[in-house]
């Protein structure tokens, strides 16, 4: 390496094969988002963190972790300006009470709650503090344009991010969701977003199309340029874009600190990790924090029906020609897991990423060498829950716990029971508990044997009254909020949206 002496974080595209690769730094990672040759960012090294590191952690609140944990990844930003917008962004305003919080279960598990935000889902964490992230890279470049943010949503982005970039100088926001692929709640939360800079409207077909759709636009230089030459350049708030990732990696650390606190582990105990799995973002958020120094015995990654990313660790065979299933777990119906390509580099590297890639979008499918397959199984297992298992869960933890799961959380139980089974490894688990149960109320309802409201709000009044536990206030404040887009467009038109006044 020529530039042995510069010890500032780079970051490099999944795709860059050439012998000298591109090296941007995290404030230009942020704003590009997707790289220009398609490929996503990743740091050139994963940045470790010491024992002193966790003994500093220990003794700080989260935004404190959070701006201490980010500083190593941003290291172009300012220490004071991170922890400012860290601050700001896990206020108790935006989070209540606090931004995480450990419950124990029986069995040696923990559900890590990740859904104390403003839409009741985890993404809140990382999009609360994302347009700051962005507000600050665009001035450190020095960028004078406007940034129009395209999201395409499963259903919890799209509001998050709406919440999170709503009002912000510099931005707007158009946001993407498949129209029959969303919750009602969810629906509802988009459609009756407030601030100045915001849009969103459903599209017809599945979340797949929808990503693809916006992945087309972000990845073309021709609608780049047409952008540039209305003034304003096009961005992406999904997990595609490593400032989306980075603020998940400092919950896993920070969780683990509140266990080392509670005298549930020893520093230096290692811990499985479950996680309800779409995209691929939250778990290798987990798997960053692992290779930062964080103690883990092994990776769960839990899919619903839709279970491609099972067979792919389990087969090596990722295939995409398969019909998409509608579930009860709607942020996780994907077939197209972006952030397996920052997997597949950060252990095969970016020749082997293209050439995979490329076969994915030619033939529908690739076969990864299983080389590379036993190295990801050294951390990775992977299980699937259906629809019955995942009800199943919901009913048999309220059953034993008196704990509440939401459909996405009940997968990644599901999935940790059947790991437990296969393998006998019942080391202590923390679960990602990705929603809040009110945001799925019907289906929750349903795995309880309660009957449902006539509506989504009734719904959520009866689970609350049958089971004595608070409806998050962020949810009742939807019921009485004006609908303001209720637009449901062609896939063919989002390009026509991107370039909305
Ligand atoms: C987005 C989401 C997931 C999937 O997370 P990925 O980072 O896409 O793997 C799981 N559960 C809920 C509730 C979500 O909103």
């Amino acid at each position: 390496m020529t530039e042995s002496e510069d010890d500032t974080m780079k970051y490099i595209s999944t795709r860059d094969t050439s012998a000298n690769p591109r090296e941007i730094s995290s404030a230009e990672a942020i704003i590009e988002g997707i790289a220009p040759d398609g490929g996503l960012y990743i740091p050139k090294s994963i940045p470790r963190i010491s024992a002193g590191d966790f003994d500093a952690l220990m003794h700080m609140n989260y935004p404190e972790r959070a701006a201490y944990v980010l500083a190593k990844f941003l290291d172009d930003y300012d220490i004071d300006e991170l922890y400012e917008d860290c601050e700001k962004a896990y206020s108790t305003e935006n989070f209540s009470p606090s931004p995480i919080a450990v419950k124990k279960l029986s069995s040696n598990m923990y559900s890590l709650e990740l859904w104390h935000g403003r839409t009741c889902a985890f993404k809140d964490l990382a999009l609360t503090l994302m347009p700051r992230l962005l507000s600050r890279a665009l001035k450190t470049t020095g960028e004078k344009k406007t940034m129009h943010i395209l999201v395409a949503t499963s259903g919890d982005t799209g509001k998050a991010a709406l919440e999170g970039y709503r009002d912000i100088d510099g931005v707007k926001i158009t946001c993407f969701y498949p129209a029959d692929g969303v919750s009602e709640i969810q629906k509802l939360q988009m459609q009756t977003s407030s601030g100045k800079n915001v849009y969103t409207a459903g599209v017809r077909g599945s979340f797949d199309d929808v990503q693809s759709g916006v992945k087309t636009i972000l990845s073309s230089e021709r609608l780049h340029a047409a952008a540039e030459a209305k003034g304003y350049i096009l961005g992406s708030a999904n997990s595609i874009n490593w400032g989306r990732l980075v603020p998940q990696v400092v919950y896993y650390i920070s969780a683990y600190c509140d266990l080392c606190s509670a005298g549930e582990i020893e520093t230096g105990d290692r811990v499985n990790i479950a996680v309800p799995t779409g995209n691929f973002g939250n778990i290798l958020a987990a798997y960053i924090a692992m290779k930062m120094g964080l103690p883990v015995d092994r990776f769960i990654c839990a899919s619903n029906s839709n279970n491609v990313l099972t067979d792919f660790i389990n087969t090596g065979v990722y295939d995409r020609r398969r019909a998409l299933q509608k579930t009860i777990t709607p942020s996780m119906d994907i077939i197209l897991a972006s952030n397996i390509e920052r997997l597949i580099c950060l252990f095969g590297g970016a020749e082997l990423t293209v050439d995979l890639m490329e076969q994915l979008s030619r033939k529908g499918y690739y076969k990864a060498p299983e080389g590379l397959m036993d190295e990801i199984r050294k951390y990775f297992s992977a299980y699937s829950a259906n629809e019955d298992d995942t009800m199943a869960e919901i009913y048999l933890e309220w059953e034993k716990d008196g704990y509440l799961l939401d459909p996405h959380t009940a997968v990644a139980l599901g999935s940790v029971v059947k790991f437990r089974l296969d393998t006998g490894n019942v080391k202590k688990t923390i679960i990602a508990s990705t929603a809040s149960p009110y945001k799925f109320a019907p289906s929750v309802c349903d795995a309880l044997g309660i009957l449902s409201g006539k509506d989504i709000f009734e719904t959520m009044d009866i689970l609350s009254e049958k089971t004595g536990t608070e409806i998050p206030t962020p949810l009742t404040e939807v019921r009485t909020k004006e609908i303001r887009f209720r637009d449901i467009i062609d896939k063919g038109d989002m390009m026509e949206l991107a370039f909305r006044k």
